[in-house]
């Protein structure tokens, strides 16, 4: 006898330390454990109860119970006089009450379990490993008794079994966890995020929001206050983030990435309202360590209904969003159009085409003559940049201008233009050829990256050539940050020209004119185009070249294209102009050649009036 209760009980061990081990969930292999229990103690009803760390009980199995029993004590608090499993559970110790109906500990539970017809229950505590209560093991009878010694033998085996499995499930929980979620925030991680993505996606009634965030300068927070207070401001976002509103799962995704997912939003303007309000929870700085941090984020924004076909094409669409919005609309929201792939990936393409240029040596400048009107005399250049193809073809800079949003390229750019510039310009002086200026487009990268001031003397020191002939071009929206227009102001007090370019498309703003010091403003194409048919647009051309005239600033007609453009331009007063009625941008030796042409004509002009004037 004794004999076939250990073998029976050895075989239930192995069953379920075999479970346990395959990671078989501890729902299940408390299920069987109960009904393996029942069947060596035959007329008990066997339950199992997890207890959490706030002592409230969770009924995990109890097959030979109805469910209403398991309901109705979900979620009660143990207690010195909570039943039997309840008491346990509080005490830490076994309670075996053989008759329910009188025991006090049972008051106030008689009515759940008398109609089921229990009438004993022999409840032991499960611990952990390091004694805390984790769960029940009970036996309930049907009728008035307490335990028989196998069954105490049975019992310990049991609890020794639950205690295991219990362990084993938290192990694998906290595993989850780790697994699914973001140490430095505590919110899911891109993990969960993929999963949660994929699941909406495959019940197609789910209609989601996607957001994806990105913090702006966040490099610039690390890079000048330090990584924790880096670190602090990423929680910090995603604290804000995650208090924005019940309806939304906030991810992040890594780095200083987040997703947020709207659940039921089918509609672009609810979208872009949770994205706005996303947004305005950042506009209150962030205190850390005494310092005051201004909190920016860049949204992207898709919709599951509309905006992707799978899981894998709307997280793209949403990623391809927030470049986007990083580009055009820092700091703001924009919602995915189907247009911005062949966008996106136009620009990634001339980013490509103009690194491996600039690697492989073929940039190069070419020069745009800036002609007096009145004599059509060269009086200066402007280098634009151009690229050779291995097949020899040259590409102009609109192809690839796009490749300028990038930053290391643009800088990249403008050091290898000043190089050509400064190496022309000495070519031209050795010949005694007369130039006033060769112009340079600058951009907002050249000012943030580098020294400026060092970068454009060195070539020039080098060629040995005054820096005075260098023209600066800057655009209104470059001149708009007040630190790049002082920058631009101290490099004209070192002697350098400066001139608005594309005047009339950015800000239009006439005070820039008495805002910064500048020495030539450069009429936008766009003008110069319309000013003959449009009276708005002549009137504007002509009320500028008079402004500037009373301002004493230099004013350049830019995109000339006609002899009728030209002649009106010279009539109201415009001294200078560029464009392809008077020369298409060539290269250096071309310039050469129509200097030197200029200076041939003007001496045979001089000879012909000398000596009709030693005839006369
Ligand atoms: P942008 O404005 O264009 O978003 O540029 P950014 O400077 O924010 O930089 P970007 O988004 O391109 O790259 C994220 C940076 O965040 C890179 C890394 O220096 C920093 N970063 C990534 N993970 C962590 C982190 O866990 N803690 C801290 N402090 N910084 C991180
Ligand atoms: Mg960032």
């Amino acid at each position: 006898m004794q004999a076939r209760r250990v073998s029976e009980l050895s075989a239930l061990q192995n069953e379920i330390l075999e479970s346990v081990a395959k990671g078989v969930p501890f729902p299940t292999v408390a299920d069987t454990l109960c009904r393996r229990a029942e069947a060596l103690a035959p007329g008990a009803c066997c339950t199992i109860a997890s207890i959490d760390s706030g002592g409230l009980i969770h009924p995990v199995a109890g097959p030979s119970l109805p469910q209403t029993y398991g309901e109705a004590i979900e979620g009660i608090s143990i207690g010195p006089r909570v039943g039997s499993c309840g008491t346990a559970a509080y005490l830490g110790t076994p309670v075996e009450v053989t008759d329910i109906a009188t025991d006090p500990l049972w008051e106030g539970f008689t009515a759940l379990v008398l109609p089921l017809g229990l009438k004993a229950c022999w409840s032991s505590p499960i611990k952990s490993a390091e004694g805390r209560v984790v769960g029940t093991f009970a036996f309930y009878y049907r009728e008035t008794r307490g335990p028989s010694d196998l069954e105490r033998q049975l019992v310990d085996t049991c609890v020794h079994l639950c205690s295991i499995a219990i362990e084993r499930d938290e192990d694998s929980r906290r595993l989850k966890h780790l697994a699914y979620h973001d140490q430095l925030t505590g919110l899911s991680n891109r993990y969960a995020f993929n999963e949660h993505v994929a699941d909406n996606m495959a019940s197609p009634q789910q209609s989601f929001g996607l957001l994806m965030l990105d913090i702006d300068n966040m490099k610039l927070v690390n890079d000048s206050m330090g990584h924790s207070v880096g670190d602090a401001m990423i929680r910090e976002v995603g604290h804000r983030l995650a208090s924005a509103g019940k309806e939304i799962t906030v991810y992040r995704l890594g780095g200083d990435e987040f997703a947020v997912i709207c659940a039921r939003c089918s509609d672009t303007e609810n979208l872009a309202t949770l994205a706005r309000q996303l947004l305005r929870e950042m506009e209150k700085p962030f205190e850390c360590d005494g310092n005051f941090i201004m909190l920016q984020i860049t949204i992207g924004g898709v919709l599951s209904k509309m905006d992707g076909t799978s899981a894998d094409v709307l997280r793209q669409n949403a990623d391809l969003a927030l470049y986007h919005a990083k580009q055009a609309a820092r700091g703001d929201y924009i919602h995915f159009e189907h247009g911005l792939r062949t966008s996106i990936q136009c620009r990634t393409e001339q980013i490509a085409l103009l690194d491996k240029a600039l690697d492989e040596g073929r940039v190069f400048a070419h020069f745009q003559p800036v002609i007096c009107i009145r004599r059509a005399k060269i009086i200066g250049v402007e280098a634009l940049a151009r690229i050779r193809t291995d097949e020899g073809d040259i590409i102009s800079a609109g192809a690839f201008s796009l490749g300028l949003s990038d930053s290391k390229n643009a800088f990249r750019l403008t050091s290898r233009m000043l190089d050509q510039i400064a190496s022309n310009m000495r070519a031209w002086m050795d010949e005694g050829l007369e130039l006033r200026h060769v112009a340079l487009n600058l951009s907002t990268v050249d000012f943030q990256r580098g020294n400026l001031e060092d970068r454009l003397r060195a070539p020039f020191e080098a060629y040995g050539v005054p820096l005075r002939y260098l023209q600066i071009e800057v655009t209104e929206n470059v001149l708009m940050n007040q630190e790049v227009a002082s920058r631009v102001a101290r490099l004209r007090e070192q002697g350098m020209q400066v001139a608005l370019d594309d005047f009339g498309t950015g800000f239009a703003s006439l005070s820039h004119l008495k805002d910064f010091p500048l020495d030539y403003i450069k009429i936008d194409k766009s003008f110069i185009d319309n000013m003959l048919s449009d009276v708005a647009c002549g009137a504007i051309v002509e009320a500028l070249i008079s402004v500037a005239q009373k301002m004493q600033i230099g004013i350049v007609a830019e995109g000339i294209e006609s002899a009728e453009q030209a002649t009106r331009l010279l009539e109201i007063g415009c001294p200078l102009g560029q464009g392809y009625h008077y020369f298409r941008p060539v290269d250096g030796d071309t310039i050469a050649t129509l200097l030197r042409s200029f200076d041939d004509a003007a001496d045979q002009q001089a000879n012909v009036k000398s000596s009709q004037r030693k005839r006369a």
